[in-house]
């Protein structure tokens, strides 16, 4: 009985580690160069490149590491009161003071020079915060992102921004006044949708609506 549980145990975790090990790979190939893809594989080891960790939470500079652990547990604790919370893995929470950590874990393209940007969550890889920012609300944010791409997993991709980002903002406390209207577009078509439902309810309502209307609807 004991041996038979064991194997079961063991057969669910090598399932659990071969599904995250696709999900990182697809996450990797879908940044189009390897000038993107090398610094989001150096949040994966955040000590070789000057962070101090206490788990998965890093400091640039080792005498904030404790502010960083308190931001990062409160969160975790207010969202998990929530009913809502990382159920697989916990990525890495990098906290930087310096602008040039922050570019060392995010490379500017083309696309995006990330110069407006407060912090940045890589699916499956985790998460860089830029100094002057380390607050509950980015850190919330930003793990409402990493729990959408654990319940989401591939189709993370396939959301709409508005999904995406509507819930980060809408389920924080972030001051409609300060964001570009660009994200209060974002945040109002989700308004529009989400209603009175919370964030647990607004997540499982999300992959209901995405098999529903995913035809019709792409992500950018
Ligand atoms: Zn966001």
């Amino acid at each position: 009985m004991g041996l038979e549980a064991g194997k079961l145990i063991s057969k669910t975790l090598r399932s659990i580690a071969l599904g995250l090990l696709l999900a990182l790979c697809y996450a990797l190939l879908s940044y189009p160069s390897d000038a993107e893809r090398i610094p989001l594989l150096r949040m994966l080891i955040p000590e070789s490149y000057g962070m101090t960790c206490h788990g998965n939470v890093c400091a640039e500079d080792a005498s904030h590491l404790n502010e960083a652990l308190s931001l990062y547990i409160d969160v975790k604790q207010d969202l998990s009161s929530g009913g809502v919370s990382l159920k697989y893995f916990e990525p890495n929470f990098l906290f930087c003071v310096t602008q040039e950590c922050f570019f060392r874990f995010v490379a500017p393209t083309e696309r995006e020079d990330f110069s407006d940007t407060a912090a940045v969550a890589a699916p499956f890889f985790g998460t860089v915060i830029k100094p002057h920012v380390w607050n509950k609300n980015t850190v919330a944010h930003e793990m409402i992102h990493h729990i959408q791409y654990e319940h989401w997993m591939l189709h993370a991709y396939d959301m709409p921004q508005w999904m995406k980002e509507g819930m980060a903002y809408h389920h924080t406390e972030h001051d409609m006044v300060f964001m570009s209207q660009d994200i209060v577009d974002l945040v109002t078509r989700y308004k529009e949708w989400v209603g009175e439902k919370s964030l647990r309810e607004a997540l499982d309502a999300s992959t209901v609506w995405f098999n529903e209307t995913s035809t019709t609807e792409t992500a950018h």
